[in-house]
């Protein structure tokens, strides 16, 4: 008896008769992080230990520092040739994709520790895993936010500039995660309400998911109504208070909402794709604090790995409905509420009628106390400009480089090879405007007037046709269209809303 304890317990920790040794963070005793590179070679430990792990290389930074993914999973064709399987869910994790949140990829690194050592064996009975620790190499070598180039890829998902974006939507692809989880951390201390106000948020936990109003309807009920509170209340229970995401609160005086209902983060982009999308924000201690290690690393790990875990039990114990909602939005699209293929060009957050203001707890910087305030509440969102998916979208202007932009995104699209007449909603520019609800700290928006005219349209050779008939459609034209909020041309380096006939346009028959 005393002996098969003992030979358990040995198993627990070895594989293959090999030792699985302590991340490099466990290693430093949690006191500094370590670099990009002793976090790879960590990572490259594990593969090489275990057959049950492969480390996959997905790219460079900005800055020539490797992005890599690490497969944990008991299916040799998922770790040889990336297949899913039909009763598994596949569960993609990013950590740290900003670089001054760094405890997503120690807590990452963790989790794949455990997985290796046979800890948490229900886990890849029932999942496939793919992780990546350290989205953004360059941040936590630089210990800024951005990569190397300044790019902040957290809000990159409509332009694709920056490399890194590009490589992480390239793995969207590859992998075809039904479950994509993005872990981030929120510092209390804030500017204005901390410096100037004496006041910091009080949260350990936050969540959200997929929030734009266009995610594929049964896809965004079931992760909002089922998922999400399930979620908060299994954390909850676990000890570390959860609740959702209510977005950054940075003075006394402001309203709240949810997390942003825009395309161009991963959270909305991945669920655009018809994933469950997931979103935490740990607690991000403020410098001044008294820790047993700096800036409670150690605890704001354990917190996020609190979370991860909490996670992936959650979904391998929803294998069943969320495989079937997660599978059929990525073969189909639905809009949400009324029939047919609606989408929503415009959204925002309103004044919830029912529940106007709420109360959140803040802790007083100078002594601690816990009190609650009032904030007016504006987490209803409100639709706009709905319009009736096209067959297509053409393309006129700057063809190769959209050509190239779309193929970043997979959406297929076709080239004109002569000259072609179709029937066409072309729109015209009337007129262009700031965005009214532009905050201080949020990019500028501006907002075309666009009248539509339909009328027979010759493209040209080297034109573009982007189908609507495929899985991506929606997403497609929440980019292209100049209606949405989402637009391309909303970007940086795209700015072609100006009055005048707009060069890409809906196709109502082809
Ligand atoms: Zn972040």
């Amino acid at each position: 008896m005393r002996a098969s304890v003992v030979f358990l317990l040995l198993c627990s920790s070895l594989v293959w008769g090999q030792p699985i040794p302590p991340t490099p963070f466990e290693l430093e005793k949690k006191q500094s992080l370590p670099d990009s590179r002793t976090i790879g070679d960590y990572l490259t430990t594990l593969d090489t230990l275990s057959p049950r792990a492969r480390l996959v290389a997905l790219g460079t930074s900005a800055g020539g520092r490797p992005i890599q993914a690490l497969l944990l999973s008991e299916s040799p064709p998922f770790l040889r040739d990336f297949v899913g399987e039909p009763d598994k869910p596949t569960v993609m994790m990013f950590g740290s994709q900003h670089g001054n949140e760094p405890s997503g990829a120690e807590a990452l690194q963790r989790l794949a520790r455990e997985l290796v050592a046979g800890e948490h064996p229900e886990l890849l009975h029932r999942l496939n895993l793919v992780l990546v620790a350290m989205a953004n190499p360059d941040g936590r070598d630089l210990r800024r936010r951005h990569n190397a180039n300044d790019d902040n890829t957290n809000i990159d998902y409509v332009a694709l500039q920056a490399g890194e974006t590009r490589l992480l939507v390239e793995a969207l692809h590859r992998f075809d995660p039904d479950v994509v989880f993005d872990a981030h951390e929120s510092g209390i201390w804030k500017r204005v309400l901390t410096r100037e106000l004496g006041w910091m948020t009080d949260v350990e936990a936050q969540f959200d998911v997929g929030n734009n109003p266009n995610i594929d309807g049964p896809l965004r009920d079931y992760t909002e109504s089922k998922l999400l509170p399930e979620l908060i209340a299994r954390v909850s229970e676990a000890g570390l208070a959860a609740v959702r995401y209510r977005g950054e609160i940075t003075s006394l005086d402001q309203a709240v909402s949810r997390g942003g209902l825009g395309i161009t983060n991963l959270r909305n982009y991945a669920a655009m794709q018809g994933r469950v999308s997931i979103l935490v924000e740990n607690r991000l201690d403020n410098k001044g604090g008294t820790y047993a290690t700096p800036r409670n690393i150690a605890e704001r790990v354990r917190k996020q790995h609190l979370s991860m875990l909490a996670m992936l039990q959650l979904v391998a114990d929803e294998a069943e409905p969320l495989l079937t909602v997660s599978r059929r939005a990525r073969q189909q699209w639905q809009s949400a509420g009324a029939a047919g293929r609606t989408l929503w060009m415009g959204m925002s957050f309103d004044v919830n009628r029912d529940q106007p203001e709420i109360t959140l707890p803040l802790v007083h910087f100078a002594d601690g106390h816990q009190e609650l305030h009032r904030f007016r509440n504006r987490d209803a969102i409100v639709t706009r400009e709905p319009v009736t998916m096209a067959a297509a979208y053409a393309v006129t202007r700057e063809r190769e480089r959209v050509a190239r932009w779309l193929a970043s995104h997979h959406i297929a699209f076709e080239t004109i090879l002569e000259p072609r007449e179709l029937l066409a909603d072309r729109l015209e520019i009337t007129e262009v405007r700031k965005q009214p609800e532009a905050q201080p700290g949020v990019r500028e928006k501006v907002q075309p007037e666009v009248m539509v005219n339909r009328e027979a349209v010759t493209l040209q050779r080297g034109d573009l046709l982007v189908p609507m008939s495929q899985p991506l459609a929606p997403l497609a034209a929440l980019m292209l269209d100049p209606r949405s909020a989402n637009a391309l041309y909303q970007e940086e380096g795209w700015n072609w809303l100006q009055p005048g006939e707009f060069p890409v346009f809906p196709v109502v028959e082809y």
